[in-house]
């Protein structure tokens, strides 16, 4: 079963290529089920980039190539990368000296850059650029005398690395109550930065409250935030006034896919993260007229379809795309894998 309108993220006969499991599923038949997919959805633009990194990299180095950290938040994206050859670690002492290493999308700290580079391994950066301008808005802020404000989410690989790319301590914030524990003085001159995956309506109330707490606030310009987390989260919130029931199409580690998640419950509506067809509980959408489908930044289109299969497992479905915004920002490979050209190798 595929929709009628063209996905966009999957092209025209292209395979499946993320391991996407067969379904077997049973359940109660709905009759004549609307399904209506969030426009955009699913891979961003720096998701795209690093996955194209760690395959170019495979096919011009030759596997394996190492890369730290889950590449991007999807078990079927690095099983898919397993399959060809990527070896995944969390510290690099798993590497072996000289290898071919790529950090993952969500940036890593300086020490962990210096680590590298003393272990003489060949890093390629799959940092998403946003991630890398938030390193740079940051530090600017800091060489500017402020006191860092990083409203993100602890232990999250990005915030991780963001905070070890300042020379300095940085404040961590995740609610506002941990704003009105901030023992700093109210004139101290602030800045805050954030969690690339915390759309601006996210840190609407905690950044109100780092007005109200502090007399000199500065943060960066709206427009600087990560179009994706904020498109996706808008679409999400239309889509959750057309539907009964509204699926995420994500990883239970994938930050901004429980974001997803958590604005469908909050509109009301029953939502669940699912992260393929295999996981859909034909009860979730018994009775419903019309499910909503999305998807979080790192899953890929092919899962969406996966999950659209379950549902017309269980009876006639009829699909749409919403109208919303098309996406078309590309990022630039880096340059060592952008000027590679694979017919060179090809007849060498
Ligand atoms: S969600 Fe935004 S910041 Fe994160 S990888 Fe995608 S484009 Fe980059």
């Amino acid at each position: 079963m595929r929709p009628e309108e063209p996905l966009g993220g999957l092209a025209e006969g292209q395979k499946n290529t993320f391991n996407v499991p067969e379904l077997r599923l049973s359940g109660p038949i709905e009759i004549g089920m609307r399904v209506i997919l969030a426009q955009p959805r699913g891979f961003c633009a720096g998701v795209v980039r690093a996955i194209e990194i760690v395959e170019r990299a495979l096919q011009a180095f030759g596997p394996p190539v190492y890369v730290r950290h889950e590449i991007v938040h999807n078990r079927h994206v690095v099983e898919s990368l397993k399959a060809k050859g990527a070896r995944f670690v969390e510290e690099l002492s798993e590497v072996p000296a000289g290898a071919v290493t790529i950090f993952s999308a969500h940036g890593v700290a300086r020490a962990v850059e210096e680590d590298a580079k003393r272990r003489g391994l060949n890093v390629i950066d799959a940092t998403c650029p946003l991630v890398s301008k938030v390193h740079n808005q940051a530090n600017r802020y800091v060489r500017d005398a402020r006191e860092l404000v990083l409203i993100g989410h602890a232990g999250h690989p990005e915030v991780e690395g963001t905070k070890g790319r300042i020379p300095v301590p940085v404040h961590l914030v995740q609610t506002e109550a941990d704003v009105a524990k901030l023992d700093i003085p109210r004139d101290t001159p602030i800045a805050y930065v954030t969690q690339t995956t915390l759309s601006v309506d996210d840190t609407r109330g905690i950044i109100a409250a780092l007005e109200l707490k502090f007399s000199d606030v500065v943060g960066p310009d709206t427009r600087d935030i990560c179009y994706a987390t904020q498109n996706r989260q808008s679409a999400v919130r239309e889509l959750c006034k057309l539907v009964d029931v509204l699926l995420v199409v994500g990883a239970s580690n994938s930050s901004n896919s429980n974001r997803l998640r958590e604005i469908g419950a909050d509109s009301g509506i029953p939502s669940y993260l699912i992260a393929d067809g295999s996981e859909l509980q034909p009860e979730w959408v018994q009775g419903a007229q019309t499910v909503g489908i999305t998807a979080g930044a790192s899953a890929p289109e092919t899962l969406v379809e996966n999950v659209i299969d379950a549902l017309a497992q269980l009876g006639k479905v009829d699909i749409s795309t919403m109208a919303g915004r098309i996406e078309d920002i590309e990022f630039k490979l880096p340059a060592a894998l952008a000027d590679w050209n694979p017919s060179k190798v090809a007849t060498a």
